[in-house]
């Protein structure tokens, strides 16, 4: 069963440059599913496309199909894909930098029940220990990997069926990018929420993968379950540097 279908999407920037040339991809429910690709080949245009965030960018699905649940979505707003638990971790973090960490979870559990908010906030908490030590700090002193792991965190105050990550290793020393990939395998498995991962470091995102994609130019040209792309020659070649 596919929490997302995703079909011969085409999506055009300002009208004129085609991005996504009949882009194809399935996330299974509860799977991380990772989307690999060199710089400018699609892929955050592509998590922008399922999270109805293109619009905002002068962006426009021009052809294809976007199934959330077996539903079409590609004319849905953000914050009814958000409603649905279709929730978008942008590159960059782009944190509330002038409030305060726990003030930042609140802003992410804007679509939920105010009496769930201690009970989520702590579940964060505890995937996060950090936010937790540090919760009444401005979220703009943080260092890059916590302001990286509250931008998580907030995501996860949305309660979200179908988590969508953007780079999340971007910038981070690799000691930290490791710890922050085993806390999104923790949440993929303790909260059941399938993810759809865009990563540059393509060692860390295929072995955190259940299936992975390769996106060059708009279209995906290669997929497979994250082992198999892991030891297959091109890849190791190409996206590994190991030819
Ligand atoms: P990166 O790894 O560098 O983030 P990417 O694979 O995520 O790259 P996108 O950011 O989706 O690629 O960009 C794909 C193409 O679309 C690039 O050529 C980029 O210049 C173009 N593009 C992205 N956003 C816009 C925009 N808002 N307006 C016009 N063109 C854009």
């Amino acid at each position: 069963m596919n929490v997302l279908q995703v079909m011969n999407l085409e999506v055009v920037y300002n009208d004129v440059v085609l991005v996504l040339k009949g882009l194809s991809l399935d996330v299974a429910k509860g799977s991380i599913t990772t989307l690999l690709g060199a710089n400018g080949a699609g892929k955050s245009t592509t998590l922008k496309a399922i999270s109805g965030l293109l619009a905002g960018e002068n962006g426009k699905v021009t052809s294809g199909s976007i199934l959330y649940n077996g539903a079409e979505t590609v004319r849905h707003n953000p914050e009814k894909l958000v409603r649905s638990g279709v929730f978008q971790v942008m590159e960059g973090r782009r944190i509330f930098e002038d409030l305060t960490v726990e003030e930042n979870l609140r802003c992410g559990a804007y679509t939920q029940p105010r009496k769930d908010f201690a009970h989520n906030a702590e579940k964060v908490y505890t995937y996060f220990p950090r936010l937790k030590e540090r919760r009444t700090q401005l979220a703009g002193y943080m260092s890059g990997g916590e302001q990286q792991m509250l931008a998580i965190g907030r995501a996860v105050m949305a309660c979200p069926k179908l988590l969508l990550l953007d780079e999340p290793s971007l910038g981070l020393a690799p000691l930290l990018v490791e710890e922050i990939f085993e806390i999104v395998g923790k949440i993929n498995r303790t909260e059941g929420v399938s993810v759809l991962l865009v990563e540059q470091n393509a060692r860390m995102g295929l072995s955190i993968a259940d299936y992975g994609y390769i996106m060059e130019n708009g279209r995906i040209v290669m997929d497979g379950n994250g082992k198999d792309l892991l030891n297959n020659p091109d890849v190791q070649e190409f996206y590994l540097g190991l030819g």
